[in-house]
């Protein structure tokens, strides 16, 4: 399991600072990217009354919902800021990225994982009009540009952490799989299946989940799609989002979603107000563990957030 600062020997330090390197120019790259590509930058908001249900979702594991009271109002720690997201692509910013910091306090065992953290960070975009091939094209580029990148100005921390040789620079573009034909071919478990098979990068749409991804209303299919990287597995999802108030209004009564956690974005989407857009977020603790092979996503946290466990930081 992975220890906060103080608990760490010289040499745990040491790659602790190496991993830290390699997160910098992470986010470094990153960042320059997306506002080289035109997003504005947003700061991130911690507490709001609407945030992600992150319901309904198969992989769904929240033990608990933080809430607190603030000036007589319920508000809420930000699940992710897909709400936000989806506000701020319809009004004043068409093109526009976040460093978000999500709450989501996962169910303790999945500290097994070595894959989930109770906080993390998602570099989350929006594009108002956008597809899916729009956001591949962003996503592809950035992640192999990034690998390109550091495998040149951070050889020698990937060498340390011996990690120089297994990261491949992907080959894009990445291979795109529908979930269905994914199902058939790997089961249930097809997740953790594919994920030790690949070689590269691989996309996976059509995947049932909450009231805000696209669904075709005739043939339902799922206009959203999921990105795995070998041997780790989902750094990535997003999708086209839905922006008509009916269709949000009947998704969120079939699977019994609170509307009125969710007033704001009906009362716009009646307004005629949201606009179509595609977008995704990136889990940044996700990728830099990736890049790095780090044994537990809480090696590539300053401040390890594994579930079940709670450091004094
Ligand atoms: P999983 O199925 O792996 O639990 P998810 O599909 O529930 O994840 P999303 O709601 O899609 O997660 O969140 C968007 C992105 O945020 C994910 O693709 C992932 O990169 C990152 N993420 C989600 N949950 C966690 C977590 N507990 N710790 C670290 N990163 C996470
Ligand atoms: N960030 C995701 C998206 O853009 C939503 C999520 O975090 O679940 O679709
Ligand atoms: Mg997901």
């Amino acid at each position: 399991m992975p220890k906060p600062l103080e608990r760490l020997s010289e040499e745990e330090l040491a790659r602790k600072r190496v991993i830290g390197r390699v997160s910098t120019s992470t986010l470094s790259f990153l960042t320059r990217a997306f506002v080289e590509q035109g997003f504005d930058w947003l700061l991130p908001v911690v507490l709001s009354k609407s945030t992600d249900p992150l319901w309904p979702d198969p992989g769904a594991s929240i033990e608990k919902r933080v809430e607190t009271e603030i000036y007589g109002e319920t508000v809420r720690t930000t699940l992710s800021m897909i709400v936000h997201k989806l506000v701020a692509c319809s009004t004043a910013y068409p093109r526009l990225f976040s460093l978000s910091p999500n709450v989501r306090i996962e169910k303790r065992e999945r500290s097994a994982t070595g894959w989930h953290a109770y906080e993390f960070t998602q570099l989350d975009f929006e594009v108002r009009g956008g597809s899916f091939g729009q956001v591949r094209g962003v996503v592809e580029g950035v992640v192999t540009g990034l690998v390109d990148v550091l495998k040149r100005e951070r050889r020698d921390e990937l060498m340390s952490l011996s990690r120089l040789d297994g990261l491949g620079t992907p080959r894009a573009p990445f291979k795109v799989m529908d979930r269905e034909e994914v199902v058939e071919e790997y089961g249930a478990e097809w997740e953790s299946r594919l994920t030790k098979e690949i070689d590269d990068p691989v996309w996976v749409t059509n995947i049932p989940r909450e009231f805000y991804d696209f669904q075709d209303p005739v043939s339902g299919v799922w206009d959203n799609y999921d990105l795995l990287v070998p041997r780790y597995g989902e750094v990535l999802s997003g999708a086209r989002r839905e922006w008509e108030y009916e269709r949000i209004v009947a998704k969120m009564e079939r699977d019994g979603v609170k509307k009125e956690n969710f007033a704001l974005l009906l009362q716009l989407a009646a307004g005629r107000r949201l606009r179509p857009s595609a977008g995704a977020g990136i889990g940044v603790e996700r990728l830099v563990s990736w890049l790095v092979g780090a044994r537990h996503i809480g090696e590539v946290q300053p401040f390890p957030k594994v579930p079940g466990t709670v450091y004094d930081l």
